[in-house]
């Protein structure tokens, strides 16, 4: 039994309900990788820390979430630009994606989880293909992960086999790997795959993450082609009893509601929201919605092909600015709800509602120490408003994943940065090659 402290440092509280608030001059107690206590500064520990952190003039906040992303595809950064969200898909990405490779997408994910820890996030909630390598990644830069290995009807059956095969093998791969069932969209899955799909996770235990609703456009087509919403058919395929992580949920419609509220304990949504802006898909996520009917909605980046960076500080501020906006209501998602969505909803997207998210005893201890001194962020009358309105993710001091020191001083600490970086470099031109003239699907829902 490990024990480690962080000396004197401030904690962001988010309660249950309420608001936020900063607890200055505390210790926090770990014991291996678990938050044993959090007391005033100078109450003797239980036991003699092996390490101790100095937080002086820090701020300690739950480490963040990506609730929805594809880490491998910040090898495709800035390679799809200014384009529409059908161009985007049939021009740009899935023809890029047949060149995927376990090496090329393991390059890629290290990548991602030097950049995420970097910027404080702790743990990223992925949907990719050879999810296997991503997991490796994970486990080698000790970041935190939730993988759905992807997969389309048109693959066949024996791809979709082999998808959950490796959902069940990551599942007990390593305590900081969790796993999910990873259709990617109503769409792209037939309805017979999808109730498959709803069976394994409902005998295993398993729940699904998929993309669903992600345009009011996608919503038509649907309604258009088979009379029945996205969110319908999850229901009526048995995905929602089953326990789903819905991405976006922009096309969600006021009939979808009531479908979703029965299910409000497994249904979580993440969103997005600077993908919205970007490939001007409409409104965004119905947060105000989905909140007045219990359910949980977290905040992700999507991938880098889209988002470009997968700062989760860049998409909780779009998300304040873009709720306020959509609800026309400057009052709408404040500071405290935008914490709360960053924090405890993330954790419950990632699966994890009452082991990440929050800083209290018997929490894993995922923590980000930030150091709020630079200009852009003094003076500091509320450090709450820094953190919704004007931290960087270069502001990240110091990160710690199940207890352990993952980024010390601006450094991480498992991986030579530089070698990340070349091997990413040296294979990202193999990725967005388009030479091959194929795709791994056609985007026409
Ligand atoms: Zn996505």
């Amino acid at each position: 039994m490990a024990q480690s402290l962080i000396r004197n440092v401030d904690v962001l509280i988010v309660p249950e309900a309420g608001e936020c608030h900063v607890a200055e001059a505390q210790d926090i107690h770990l014991t291996d990788s678990v938050i044993t206590a959090i007391v005033p500064t100078g109450t003797p520990p239980p036991a003699t820390p092996v390490e101790v952190i100095d937080g002086t003039g820090l701020l300690a906040v739950p480490g963040l979430i990506n609730s929805h992303t594809h880490s491998p595809m910040v090898m495709m950064r800035g390679a799809a630009e200014d384009l529409s969200i059908d161009d985007w898909f049939n021009q740009r990405i899935w023809p890029m994606e047949v060149n995927l490779t376990p090496e090329r997408v393991r390059v890629g994910a290290r990548l991602a989880c030097a950049e995420m820890l970097l910027a404080g996030v702790t743990t990223f909630v992925d949907h990719y293909f050879h999810a296997d390598q991503i997991a490796q990644a994970a486990i080698e830069t000790g970041i935190r992960a939730d993988l759905a290995p992807t997969y389309f009807s048109s693959a066949g059956p024996e791809a979709i086999d082999a998808a959950i095969a490796t959902t069940r093998e990551l599942a007990t791969l390593h305590p900081r790997i969790t796993a999910s069932l990873g259709p990617h969209a109503t769409y792209t899955v037939s309805d017979d795959d999808l109730r498959r799909t709803a069976d394994v996770a409902r005998a295993e235990g398993l729940r699904i993450h998929l993309h669903a609703a992600e345009t009011d456009d996608q919503t038509q087509a649907s309604l258009d082609k088979h009379g029945v919403t996205p969110i319908e058919i999850l229901d009526r395929t048995g995905v929602l009893d089953a326990g789903a992580l819905i991405a976006h949920g922009c096309g969600i419609r006021d009939t979808d509601l009531p479908i979703l509220a029965r299910y409000a304990d497994r249904t979580t949504v993440a969103t997005c929201p600077k993908v919205y802006l970007k490939l001007a898909m409409g409104n965004g996520t119905p947060v105000k919605q989905l909140h007045s009917i219990g359910i949980r909605t977290g905040i992700g980046t999507d991938g880098a092909a889209v988002h470009n960076t997968l700062d989760v500080w860049e998409s909780l501020r779009l998300l304040a600015l873009t709720q306020k906006h959509q609800q026309n209501n400057a009052e709408w998602m404040p500071l405290s709800d935008t914490l709360s969505l960053a924090t405890r909803h993330s954790a419950a997207a990632a699966n994890q509602p009452t082991t990440l998210g929050v800083l209290e005893p018997g929490r894993q201890a995922d923590i980000t120490l930030l150091d709020l001194s630079a200009p852009h962020n003094q003076p500091l009358h509320d450090p709450r408003a820094a953190l919704v309105y004007s931290v960087r993710a270069s502001d990240v001091h110091t990160v710690l994943v199940a207890g352990e020191v993952v980024v010390r001083n601006r450094q991480l600490t498992k991986l030579d940065l530089a070698e990340v970086l070349a091997d990413a470099r040296s294979l990202a031109h193999t990725l967005v090659d388009l030479s091959q003239g194929s795709a791994i699907q056609h985007y026409a829902p």
